[in-house]
């Protein structure tokens, strides 16, 4: 008999009641040390006083407003991220699979009204994640999200991730844009070099074409910017955001470039909940307290803390584990283990990871983790690293 929730989770046992900082504790008590944070979604950890007191004056005052209206949160939290980034607009969305939506939208409405409607291709990577509506599952295009589901919607070339040599031959007078995650999360913590988000820049605008940059789970200070293609100094064209904006309240958003935003004029788009007032006063949270210089050179302080505890704990069970890859608090640790049976022996040392393809282990923590949560986590890692080696 099919369960009352719809079985697409394979959950584990654990039932939390309540979240402190770092730790979520259990119906019975249990203190478990969150290295997930709700996938890289409770960026300041859980019940942080500020976002806490965000979510409960607004409540207080108006929870939701048509965006028939002006929403004064939404206008601030705009204005935020305007200031803080490369973009001029902003399109408020629940999710990140919405804002995967609204870019493939934008993208193929801006070469609409240039006079090449033809232009409706939008070149993606193997290994990356969108999301799980038709148009993320069709740009990540893996047999895993989109068997079963067709007809897919079309328009997406799906290139081998890291093959230089392929991207250029691709771009057609079809060609759109180009849409790649800065760091691929679910693909296994897999960072783009440098030289290559620029090598990407370059011949998007060689082309003409637009640079659509997914960082929904890499961006909002988890790199140690506030987003991850500033490490390269490169900006995008669109952007897409959620989960750490929201730091747990479901918000998510678009950010474009003027001219990348161009066609999306009154009446293209829309949303019922998208930048309600009560997702837009947490996300302003969020921004004041990421956007404070100090707290991005502790994160990437402690970034260098937990990266070197992770050599030494990998160096300590080369049985276990091949390495440590990723950027600032976006960690995977690659195993020679099965990393379903490393997850599943923190989980017996009350230390929450994820995992994520190419047998991987992801460490999401909290950006507010601590030092001594730093070292009490990798205590716990190694717990694990020794039950699954002694297995
Ligand atoms: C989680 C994720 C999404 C989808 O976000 P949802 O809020 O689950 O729809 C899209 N892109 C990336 C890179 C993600 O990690």
């Amino acid at each position: 008999m099919i369960p009352s929730l719809l079985p697409t989770y394979s959950r584990t046992d654990f039932a939390f009641e309540k979240g402190e900082g770092s730790w979520l504790i259990t119906t019975d008590g249990r203190r478990v040390l969150d290295l997930g944070a709700g996938i890289a979604v409770n960026a300041l950890g859980h019940a942080h006083p500020a976002l806490t007191k965000a979510l409960t004056d607004q409540a207080h005052k108006v929870w939701h407003l048509s965006n028939l209206y002006q929403i004064p949160q939404q206008q601030a939290l705009a204005d935020m991220l305007v200031e803080h980034t490369f973009a001029d607009t902003c399109f408020f969305t629940n999710s990140g699979t919405e804002a995967c939506e609204l870019a493939v939208k934008m993208a193929r409405k801006y070469w609409y009204d240039k006079g090449q409607p033809e232009r409706v291709e939008i070149i993606t990577f193997s290994g990356s994640f969108h999301g799980r509506s038709s148009a993320g599952i069709a740009a990540a295009g893996s047999e895993k999200m989109t068997k079963g589901f067709g007809p897919l919607l079309p328009g997406f070339v799906h290139l081998p991730f890291g093959d230089h040599d392929a991207i250029a031959p691709a771009i057609t007078d079809q060609t759109a844009a180009i849409l790649i995650e800065p760091v691929q999360g679910e693909g296994g913590i897999i960072p783009v070099p440098d030289q290559c988000l620029k090598g990407l820049r370059d011949l998007c605008d060689q082309h003409g074409i637009l640079l659509i940059l997914d960082e929904v789970q890499c961006g909002v200070g988890r790199t140690g910017k506030l987003f991850a293609h500033e490490w390269a100094g490169i900006t995008p064209d669109i952007m897409m955001v959620a989960k750490g904006i929201g730091g747990g309240f479901p918000l998510g958003a678009v950010v474009a470039t003027e001219e990348a935003a161009s066609g999306m004029t009154a009446g293209t788009h829309g949303s019922t909940y998208g930048g309600n007032p009560l997702g837009c006063a947490v996300g302003k949270a969020v921004l004041d307290i990421v956007t404070e210089p100090a707290f991005l050179d502790d994160v990437n302080r402690k970034a260098g803390l937990l990266r070197q505890k992770l050599e030494g704990l990998v160096a300590a069970h080369p049985d276990v584990f091949t390495g440590v890859r990723g950027s600032g608090l976006m960690l995977g640790l690659t195993c020679k283990a099965a990393n379903a049976d490393v997850v599943q022996a923190g989980y017996a040392a009350d230390i929450l990871t994820v995992p994520a393809a190419d047998n991987t282990v992801r460490l999401l923590p909290p950006l507010t983790i601590t030092d001594d949560e730093i070292a009490e986590a990798v205590g716990r890692l190694e717990t694990a690293a020794l039950a699954v080696a002694g297995a």
